[in-house]
């Protein structure tokens, strides 16, 4: 759906709104950094070519009046006690954004009414929650014209999601979302949230980043996020032995490294990942700006490697997966993305490899697994953005 489409569809549901705006915002793939962002670490993520679009205008009272076109449902909600509701949760994401927005800014904001609608494919890894905050955060800016910082923004929605949906994520996602570029990927700090754009130019090298979704419920995966987080913390305490201002995996440098493999076993395979991953996303950068696509699959592969053995969040289906692409001797590499035990995979391809995936990859995971994966090919996109 275009964004003509959309606000057709609004005129349709609010034919006495005023003048609106339309804003994009996209959905994300991790390219390399994975378990690395509540370590105060670096991550590589890019802006995708699938996104949420939202349609709005102001209203002249409190309310806000929301459309969703892919539910083809409706909820109302107030600014003056903005409350979570279990019936139409899609809101929750849009409703947080507002609460956040206005608690920071102390701007009591103005109703809307919202037309939505994405190609976002939900509950894959792909942060499709990510991009509806933004997109929100977006919406609301504009509207009100707050003039606020991307970051600040990308910041409040990551609040929103932790604190008014309570789902437990990092900055990552809601920061490519705001601030990915057309093009590029995204070398972030975690800890300072600096960040800077690296090119990423992957179709005009002939080359595709194909992202697999592998179908597979993800039930283990808040329990063994936190126990990762748990084992992070622990290591970082018995790291204080030889180093007692360490705060943090990330500080792990090379004269501490060797005392990472004398930590009790799983202590050191989760250190072990953490301290191996920042470096090589480091070193992933410095592939990318010189346009070394093997060398940045070669990481890619050491990633999921690590992901795998040391830090045992992957599941049999992923690494599955993974194994199917990189048997194709061109593939330049492949790895899980995301939190793991489960999602999606992301792999670097030749371009003509995409049929390879399609005719060998797919079916036999398939027959393997008896799930239906889905493939996405993506460019690297811009982040949010008002389209008109
Ligand atoms: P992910 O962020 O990995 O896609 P989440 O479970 O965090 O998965 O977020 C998905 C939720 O976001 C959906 O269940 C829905 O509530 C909301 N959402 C995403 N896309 C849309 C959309 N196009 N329309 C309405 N709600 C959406
Ligand atoms: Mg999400």
């Amino acid at each position: 759906m275009d964004a003509a489409a959309l606000q057709r569809i609004f005129q349709e549901q609010f034919p006495e709104a005023g003048q609106s705006i339309t804003v994009a915002a996209p959905g994300r793939v991790n390219l390399i950094g994975e378990h690395t962002d509540y370590n105060d670490g670096f991550v590589l993520p890019m802006a995708v070519d699938a996104k949420i679009m939202l349609t709005a205008s102001a209203r002249h009272d409190r309310q806000v009046r929301v459309y969703s076109v892919d539910f083809d449902a409706k909820d109302t909600f107030a600014l003056d006690n903005i409350q979570p509701t279990q019936r139409h949760r899609w809101t929750n994401y849009m409703r947080g954004m507002c609460l956040m927005i206005q608690e920071a800014t102390k701007v009591p904001l103005q109703g809307m009414d919202i037309v939505m609608q994405g190609n976002v494919p939900q509950g894959a890894g792909l942060s499709s929650s990510a991009a509806l905050e933004v997109g929100t955060a977006v919406v609301v800016n504009e509207l009100n014209k707050l003039q606020l910082d991307p970051v600040l923004m990308a910041t409040l929605a990551q609040k929103a999601e932790n604190e008014f949906v309570g789902v437990q994520c990092g900055i990552m996602d809601q920061f490519i979302s705001m601030l990915g570029e057309e093009g590029h990927a995204l070398f972030l700090d975690c800890r300072t949230l600096e960040y800077q754009k690296v090119p990423a130019p992957f179709h005009e090298a002939g080359a595709a980043i194909a992202v697999i979704d592998t179908a597979v419920k993800r039930g283990l995966v808040d329990s063994k996020y936190n126990e990762r987080r748990q084992q992070c913390e622990d290591a970082v305490k018995a790291l204080q032995q030889w180093q007692p201002d360490l705060t943090s995996l990330r500080d792990v440098g090379c004269e501490l490294r060797p005392q990472v493999d004398q930590l009790p076993d799983v202590l050191a395979r989760r250190a072990r990942h953490v301290v191996d991953e920042n470096q090589r996303v480091i070193d992933s950068v410095q592939a990318l700006r010189s346009g070394d696509l093997a060398a940045f699959g070669q990481y890619m592969n050491a990633s999921h490697d690590s992901l795998r053995d040391d830090y045992e969040v992957s599941c049999r289906e992923l690494d599955l997966l993974v194994d199917l692409v990189r048997a194709n001797p061109q593939a330049y590499g492949s790895r899980m993305t995301g939190a793991g035990f489960g999602g999606c995979t992301v792999s670097l391809i030749p371009s003509t490899e995409v049929a390879d995936l399609e005719e060998r990859v797919l079916p036999e995971y398939q027959r393997q697994t008896g799930l239906q994966p889905r493939l996405f090919v993506f460019n690297a996109a811009a982040g949010a953005r008002k389209l008109c």
